[in-house]
């Protein structure tokens, strides 16, 4: 097994991610040749840079990532994220799983994830734009329509993309909307990205009630998370007719059991940036949307939410994971032995790279497809994934996590073997 020199990409979701994929490697019987190189990303880039806050005398050095896990399927693919805590290796943990899930859902990519270390709460407008555009600059040599194409992730949104868009577009001399996805439909974005990843999770809800024997029209849900995925998901399972009956954001969560009005929340999120000081439900303690009685858990936040010390006291019989790595390997165990449906984040929130992909697919034709288009499209790929992968588990007798993971392990571990090795 190959352990990187330095252990340079250590880091808790590293070692999530690595691990999970060396049990299935093993399990699979993986050619250790192949194991060893897929361990490991292809190419990592981190940089550090200056920037100025808006008080003029105040600069600081931060620190970007972008890491290529797989040029092997075609261009890479990924979020760029800004947190406060984002590090190589969690930068490098979501990039492969970003290659298992584009295997998983059949599009043409291979996984990159990027990430500046800063806390997106503490920047204005101005702030957030200076450092867009100059990590952009800093990757520019990385990125591009046919070899690296960034998208939305924690912290980021589409004016992000935008500006993105703009200083690649600058750099080279004329407009390259291909370069990234998840930006404005004004610029070439896609109808109904925004909506895709939420949107992804909840199509999969009648076949994982199925599986457990559920009435998929009478399912309530909680959904730690109310930015892109979380809301969307919310919007969707609304629309649906099911009960949503909690939310959360970094501030806190709602919780009506008889079902929040997710119109009324996300207009007041709109007009007051978070949850708290919503008035027509009752504003409780984040961490206890985990364990509210509810059918479905949708953790769409952060990583590393369902754990050893709460896995036990969730009373939902189905987790849709909206958010990348929201489950420890000890959380997913206890789970497991539980009798709760995981549908793993590989799975569950490829929405948004699908529509990702249809983006950068019109991008390059400069030939848009309609919103019933788009959306007919994302469902069919979704439930056809879904079927897939729990073909696989019925197959190999194993959990959704571990048959995705076949899926997408045993797809990239083909196209390895039959391109061979240069020189
Ligand atoms: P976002 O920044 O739009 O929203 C994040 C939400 O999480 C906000 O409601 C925020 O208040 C909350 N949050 C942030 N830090 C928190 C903390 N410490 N505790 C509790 N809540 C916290 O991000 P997003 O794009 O919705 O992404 C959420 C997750 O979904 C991430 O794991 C991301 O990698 C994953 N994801 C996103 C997409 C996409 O299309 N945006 C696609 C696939 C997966």
């Amino acid at each position: 097994m190959t352990t990187p020199v330095g252990n340079e990409f250590q880091s808790p979701m590293y070692h999530e991610a690595a691990g999970q994929f060396d049990r299935v490697a093993r399990l699979m019987g993986l050619d250790d040749n192949v194991a060893d190189r897929l361990r490991v990303p292809q190419k990592s880039t981190m940089v550090s840079f200056p920037f100025r806050r808006d008080t003029y005398s105040e600069v600081e050095t931060l620190f970007g990532y972008r890491v290529q896990h797989l040029t092997t399927m075609g261009p890479t693919k990924g979020g760029i994220r800004y947190a406060a805590d984002v590090d190589l290796g969690e930068v490098a943990a979501l990039a492969m799983l970003m290659t298992w899930k584009c295997a998983i859902v059949g599009v043409p990519f291979g996984g990159a994830k990027g990430g500046v270390r800063v806390d997106p709460m503490g920047l204005s407008r101005a702030e957030l734009q200076r450092v867009t555009r100059r990590f952009t600059m800093e990757i520019i040599n990385v990125i591009g329509p046919e070899t690296d194409i960034p998208a939305p992730d924690l912290g980021t949104n589409e004016q992000v993309m935008a500006w993105l868009m703009d200083t690649y577009s600058q750099h080279v001399g004329h407009s390259v909307p291909a370069v990234v996805t998840g930006k404005p439909p004004a610029l070439g974005g896609s109808v109904a990205r925004r909506e895709a990843t939420g949107r992804g999770l909840m199509f999969l809800l009648p076949q994982a009630a199925g599986i457990r024997q559920m009435n998929p029209n009478e399912l309530t849900i909680a959904i730690h998370g109310f930015g892109n995925v979380g809301r969307y998901a919310a919007i969707a399972g609304h629309q649906m007719g099911l009960r949503i009956a909690a939310v959360s954001d970094i501030s806190g969560a709602l919780y009506d059991p008889e079902g929040l009005d997710v119109d009324a929340v996300a207009k007041w999120v709109d007009e007051n940036r978070f949850l708290e000081g919503f008035p027509d439900a009752d504003f409780i303690d984040g961490d206890k949307i985990f364990v509210l009685p509810v059918d479905v858990l949708v953790p769409a936040a952060i990583q590393n939410v369902i754990r050893a010390d709460n896995a036990g006291d969730i009373q939902a019989k189905i987790v849709i994971e909206g958010a990348n790595g929201p489950t420890t390997i000890e959380g997913d165990d206890i789970l497991r032995e539980r009798g709760i449906l995981v549908i793993p984040d590989i799975l569950a929130n490829a929405g948004g790279v699908t529509v990702s992909y249809f983006e950068w697919v019109q991008d390059v034709q400069k030939y848009f497809w309609t919103e019933n288009e788009v959306v007919a499209r994302l469902r069919e790929i979704m439930t056809r994934a879904f079927s897939d992968v729990h073909n696989v588990a019925l197959n190999e007798d194993v959990d959704l996590r571990t048959a995705a993971l076949i899926k997408g392990i045993r797809k990239v571990a083909d196209a390895k073997l039959v391109r061979g090795i240069f020189p």
